[in-house]
């Protein structure tokens, strides 16, 4: 018990540290800044930021959310996505203990993190942090459950990856623009090697479920007509992976009949 808080805290602190470093991975990469030059600024003033306006939430209510020279308002998403990513952290160890549902868990989560920050901002999925999730879990899979899952995982990914690009070659014909990005076409790849084809196809379906209301809100105040999906599809991958078992049954009763 004394041992599962210790770890539980420990995987929140180091979920604040790496949230604070997807928040600069997914906002420079997309502008392909490097990332560790230019350190950490304040972008109103420049103010380079000192070691410990550097902690995780703790420097910004110390600062009071402001800049300490020029006391310019900082984005209140930094400490959101620290402290989001912090309990996504201590929540893979909650509900999974050490085990590869575990690690699966915080790389998923690492990725809708990264997801949510440069897609929001950017309308772009970066490239590496899919590719570098995917190696993970492939190899995962392999050590955990052998040759034959392996493989399997790899089929399904490329099995989603063609589906995806035929919707996509479908919708911009229908459309006459853009209706799905590249990056949701490799997002959706990903799914595949984690889950299987049968359990993608759930958290795409749920993906545009959860997208649906967001785009009526953006079509009604017609202030962005393009809306990111890949923050939605991430989520309903996560909701999926939670609820994996009760889905699993589901979908035999369906398939088998009642
Ligand atoms: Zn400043």
């Amino acid at each position: 018990m004394i041992f599962d808080i210790y770890v539980i805290v420990i995987l929140f602190v180091l979920g604040l540290v790496m949230g604070s470093f997807f928040m600069v991975v997914g906002s420079r990469l997309p502008k392909n800044e490097s990332i560790v030059k230019p350190r950490s600024h304040c972008d109103n003033c420049g103010h380079i930021l000192k070691w410990y306006e550097l902690i995780p939430v703790l420097s910004y209510v110390l600062q009071f959310g402001k800049c300490s020279r020029c006391h310019a308002k900082l984005s209140i998403m930094y400490p959101l996505i620290e402290v989001l990513n912090g309990f996504l952290f201590s929540l893979s160890y909650a509900l999974y203990g050490f085990s590869y549902e575990m690690i699966a868990f915080l790389i998923i989560s690492s990725i809708l993190i990264l997801v949510f920050v440069s897609d929001f901002q950017y309308m772009i999925i970066l490239d590496e942090p899919l590719i570098i999730g995917s190696v993970i879990i492939l190899l995962l899979k392999l050590y955990y459950f052998g040759f034959n899952t392996f493989t399997r995982s790899i089929y399904s990914g490329l099995i989603m990856f063609v589906f995806m690009l035929l919707v996509k070659l479908f919708g911009d014909k229908a459309f006459k623009r853009e209706s799905l990005g590249g990056g949701d076409v490799k997002l959706v790849t990903f799914f595949g090697f984690v889950f299987g084809v049968r359990l993608s196809f759930v958290s795409v379906v749920l993906g545009s479920f959860l997208a649906f209301p967001y785009a009526i809100f953006c079509s009604l105040s017609k202030k962005n007509r393009e809306v990111p999906f890949g923050p939605f599809l991430i989520l309903a991958l996560l909701i999926v992976f939670i609820y994996m078992e009760p889905i699993k049954e589901f979908l035999n009763l369906f398939v088998y009949g009642f």
